[in-house]
């Protein structure tokens, strides 16, 4: 309704600012709030990168620890029991 906002946006004169477009006077060539936000999208993109990297060593992790590596074999059944039981279904039971 006003035209406010397009005479606002006057690229002439000063630098256009690389986060806006808009024409900034500041001697870095960017505006101090556009500057805040242009650092926030760096650190938020590290910090995805971060997250990243976590889920994928995890995720890698996650899949070789749900192997056999929690069982142990019963020697009088052959069952498959859990590392830390100490009694099998059978009732034989394991000296570790
Ligand atoms: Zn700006
Ligand atoms: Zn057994």
């Amino acid at each position: 309704m006003s035209n406010e906002a397009s005479s606002s946006i006057r690229t002439s004169g000063g630098r256009p600012c690389p986060v806006c477009g808009k024409a900034t006077y500041s001697r870095g060539g960017i505006h101090p709030q556009c500057a805040i936000v242009q650092a926030d999208e760096g650190r938020k993109k590290q910090l995805i990168e971060k997250r990243k990297k976590e889920a994928e060593s995890s995720k890698a992790s996650g899949d070789k620890s749900k192997s056999k590596r929690w069982n142990k074999k019963c020697p009088k059944c052959s069952t498959e029991v859990h590392v830390r039981l100490k009694t099998c279904a059978c009732g034989h039971k394991f000296d570790t």
